[in-house]
């Protein structure tokens, strides 16, 4: 039903132009269409309206004489928060991996000897202790 549709034919006619241009038979159908079916009609000249306002108001901007060294500034330090944002994690990682490698020289850098105390004759040997001088105290139980 919609494809005879008159009024959605209307409609699809009326979003072609907003992109492309019709040809003169498209352009021709919408103003006999118009004609006989006053809700379509109005709703172009609602449209027209909205675009006579939007081109008025777009034409009575007055841009700074700085206006573009500001936008460009924006642009960049936009830019650039962006790039340290995408970044950020990439130094976060590199950071860990640095401790990470700093530990690892620590490690094997103080590593404790591996090879064992050899016992000469593998057997206790008597060793002479210092001897405690006397301090003058007595334990009594
Ligand atoms: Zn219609």
């Amino acid at each position: 039903m919609i494809l005879n549709d008159p009024c959605h034919k209307c409609r699809r006619l009326r979003q072609k132009r907003a992109i492309s241009s019709l040809s003169a038979f498209e352009e021709a159908w919408l103003q006999e269409h118009w004609l006989a079916c006053p809700e379509c009609a109005a709703d172009e000249a609602a449209d027209l309206q909205v675009r006579a306002v939007l081109r008025a108001s777009a034409s009575n901007i007055d841009a700074s004489h700085d206006f573009d060294e500001k936008l460009l500034r924006r642009v960049r330090l936009d830019r650039g928060a962006r790039t340290l944002a995408y970044w950020s994690p990439a130094f976060v990682g590199a950071a860990l991996a640095g401790i990470a490698a700093l530990a690892l020289i620590q490690v094997l850098a103080f590593r404790p000897d591996p090879k064992p105390a050899v016992l000469e004759g593998r057997e206790a040997r008597r060793v002479e202790l210092p001897v405690i001088p006397d301090s003058g105290f007595t334990i009594h139980r």
